[in-house]
């Protein structure tokens, strides 16, 4: 999958527009699991990105019902997708999504924060951005963030970061 998605690869050179239905607040949680004790070996990823499909429906559905307005009419638009309405049914919205759905550049909380006191297992890094279980390694990046709030991923990077660059500074350095 690349960054445009499959549906717009090769339509870049035609006169068209493209409009992309980004979820910033997706439920869907995906995993990353070690494969094997090998460290160089290649992890097992599974972006689950369509378990929840209500909200994926419910964006398509509301896209095309944007691009059906009647201000679009005089710019003689045609959707690319034959036969996808927003009246079409589950089935079909949701194979839709099983071929076209893609990351975005935007995947977060692979090593997620959790509470100090939360269960093993449970979470990656505690408050102050530590490895739970590792001696004197932080991880601070988009990875620790454990929900993403509405809005873009970088925003909470940089505040992300200024708090641990403050925990840091404060003294509580590993
Ligand atoms: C094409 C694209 C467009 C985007 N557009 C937006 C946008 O418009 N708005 C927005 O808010 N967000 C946007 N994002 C998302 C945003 O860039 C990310 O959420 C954010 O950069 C994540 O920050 P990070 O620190 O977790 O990771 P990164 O910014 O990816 O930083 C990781 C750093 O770690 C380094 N690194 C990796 N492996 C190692 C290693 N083994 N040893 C040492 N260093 C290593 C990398 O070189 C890199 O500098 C976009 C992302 C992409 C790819």
């Amino acid at each position: 999958m690349d960054e445009l998605g499959p549906v717009a690869r090769g339509w870049e050179a035609r006169r068209c527009y493209t409009l992309r239905y980004l979820s910033h607040k997706c439920r869907s949680i995906s995993s990353i699991t070690l494969n094997t004790t090998h460290p160089m070996a290649q992890p097992l990823i599974n972006p689950n990105m369509t378990s929840d499909g209500f909200v994926l429906r419910h964006g398509i559905r509301n896209t095309l019902r944007y691009m059906n307005a009647s201000a679009w009419r005089a710019y003689n638009i045609t959707p690319m997708f034959e036969g996808l309405t927003e009246q079409s049914g589950d089935d079909k919205v949701d194979a839709f999504i099983r071929a076209n759905v893609f990351g975005g550049a935007h995947v977060v909380s692979t090593a997620s924060m959790g509470p100090a006191s939360s269960p093993p297992g449970s979470d990656v890094v505690g408050p102050d951005f530590r490895i739970k279980g590792v001696e004197g390694l932080r991880i601070v990046d988009a990875s620790a963030v454990p929900f993403m709030p509405n809005g873009h991923s970088m925003a909470v990077v940089y505040v992300l970061e200024e708090k641990a660059a403050d925990i840091i500074r404060s003294g509580n350095a590993a």
